[in-house]
């Protein structure tokens, strides 16, 4: 079987309301690229990477002069044709690699009519734990979702998406506001969902010393671990040194160089592996092999996912032996998705693994057609900026919180 062509596509999809992080917003969309590539015998894979416009379609453009004529089940040659440690100094395709990977084994799978789990190593479990990935947010311009910003409505929302989805696990993306208030939000929340484990994330965005103050006063909290709260591996180390909470990260192990350092220089205890992020559903495999020989954590980042990229994650969280936490997903903020039949469904804070050939979904082309007129109409969105606070930018460690006295 060889490649013949691969088609880009970037799309907008709206989420329920604009997401708050430490670096800005998410303007109440995600801009994705879809990637198809097509093969001599009709098949057809998926593939999915975040961002998008003119230049990312370009840059899938470019490697059909690599891809063209590839077997797709050649996915150690496909790694070294577009992907090599060296030729990558001068161009980062990464993720370009990660969504290709992911249409090959999609290829693949339908091709013998097993889904990838099933030669991925077999899936240990039917259903995927989530976690409920709170943010605090604008109200949509709409007004159906209202406003995330005091203490009160982090608490009535964590309830509606607990009811809606039936979350026990729930993570605060913090870094928003000044840390003494995140940190009375983070312990409400404790309090409301005292059955339920936390975690929290501030993207980084705290010092050393301000991280080291936060992490002792949440440890009476059923905490799963403390996510980058600063950024660097010896900032984390200097962290982890000072605190008795379990320290995760998905900033500064996101490639096996990185892993390497953290096992012979401990600095991380849990290790968040990202299909996009670390070019591929086998590369988080055979990390997730080193952090099992080192006995590290390992759990599965979200970086705003389609039901493409879910559908990675659901693989990938199937054939993990060392999957012991719930793994993250920004899916559940999504109001649509692309594929037939709309968005998957979770249940009891769980979703099922797809069982059909390859990775189990199918497009809806005319939800294609019609989110790309819609990126078409919108545009992408400086993830590093916010909407409602002009000229504003965080710094590192940062001391430029958002009001949560106001409403923005
Ligand atoms: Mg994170």
């Amino acid at each position: 079987m060889r490649i013949v062509d691969i088609r880009a596509t970037t799309v907008s999809v709206p989420l329920e309301a604009p997401l708050r992080h430490s670096n800005g917003e998410h303007w109440g969309r995600f801009v994705r690229t879809i990637v198809e590539v097509i093969t001599d015998e009709g098949l057809i894979g998926l593939g999915e990477m975040g961002g998008g416009g003119e230049s990312a379609e370009l840059q899938f453009q470019g490697l059909k002069q690599y891809l063209v004529g590839h077997d797709p089940f050649d996915l150690e040659a496909l790694r070294f044709k577009i992907c090599n440690p060296t030729a990558s100094l001068y161009n980062n395709r990464t993720q370009l690699m990660a969504a290709i990977e992911f249409a090959c084994l999609d290829i693949i799978g339908q091709s013998l009519g097993i889904p990838v789990h099933k030669f991925l190593g077999g899936k240990l479990r039917d259903e995927v734990a989530f976690a409920s990935y709170l943010f605090f947010r604008y109200s949509s311009d709409d007004g159906l979702y209202p406003e995330v910003r005091t203490i009160g409505q982090l608490v009535d929302h964590t309830r509606d998406l607990k009811e809606r989805y039936g979350f026990r696990t729930h993570k605060l993306k913090a870094g928003v506001f000044h840390p003494e208030y995140e940190l009375e939000a983070y312990q409400e929340l404790a309090r409301a969902f005292p059955q339920d484990s936390l975690r929290i994330d501030p993207n980084a965005c705290w010092s050393v010393e301000q991280s080291i103050w936060f992490a002792r006063r949440i440890e009476g909290i059923r905490n799963d671990y403390l996510e980058d709260p600063t950024w660097g591996l010896n900032g984390l180390r200097r962290v982890g040194e000072k605190t008795r909470i379990p320290l995760a990260t998905n900033t500064v192990v996101v490639n096996f160089e990185q892993l390497a350092q953290n096992v012979l220089h401990p600095a991380v205890d849990v290790i968040l592996l990202d299909t996009t992020f670390w070019g591929g559903m086998r590369a988080c495999i055979k990390a997730a092999a080193v952090c099992e020989t080192f006995q590290l954590g390992a759990a599965v980042h979200s970086s705003g996912e389609l039901g493409i990229q879910l559908s990675t994650m659901l693989h990938l969280g199937a054939v993990l032996p060392n999957l012991t936490f719930a793994i993250d997903a920004h899916y559940h903020h999504l109001r649509d998705d692309i594929l037939v039949g709309g968005k998957m469904k979770m249940e009891r804070g769980k979703m099922k693994v797809p069982d059909g050939p390859g990775l189990g979904i199918t497009l809806d082309r005319d939800k294609l057609a019609h989110y790309a007129a819609l990126y078409q109409r919108e545009g992408s969105y400086p993830y590093d900026r916010d909407s409602r606070r002009p000229g504003w930018y965080p710094l590192l460690p940062n001391d430029r919180w958002a009001d949560a006295n106001q409403s923005e």
